[in-house]
C-alpha cells in the first residue's frame, strides 16, 4: 500500500497513513499529522476563524487535531479497511 495523505479542510495539517510492513506477520498502520506550519504559506480563513474561536472558548490553540472533510473521511476508511485485509 502506497502512503495516503488526507488534508484537514483549513488546511493546517496532513494526515498520513503508511501500512508497517517490517514485521511479516502482523498488520499495523501508522497514522502521522504533520503541520503545514504558516512560515511559508498563507493561512486559510477557515483557519484563522477555526485558531480565533478555539483561542477565545478554551484560551488554547490546538495543535493535535486535524478535520477531514466527508469525502476524504470515506476515503480514510476505505484505506483503513484495505490495509487490514
Ligand atoms: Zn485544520
Amino acid at each position: 500500500m502506497k502512503d495516503k495523505f488526507y488534508k484537514c479542510v483549513c488546511g493546517c495539517k496532513v494526515l498520513s497513513v503508511s501500512k508497517i510492513t517490517d514485521y511479516a506477520e502482523v498488520t499495523e498502520i501508522e497514522l502521522a499529522m504533520y503541520g503545514y506550519g504558516t512560515g511559508d504559506r498563507k493561512t486559510s480563513f477557515r483557519e484563522k476563524i477555526r485558531w480565533c474561536w478555539k483561542i477565545l472558548t478554551t484560551g488554547n490553540g490546538w495543535e493535535d487535531e486535524i478535520i477531514l472533510s466527508e469525502k476524504d473521511t470515506k476515503k480514510l476508511i476505505k484505506t483503513l479497511e484495505k490495509a487490514i485485509k
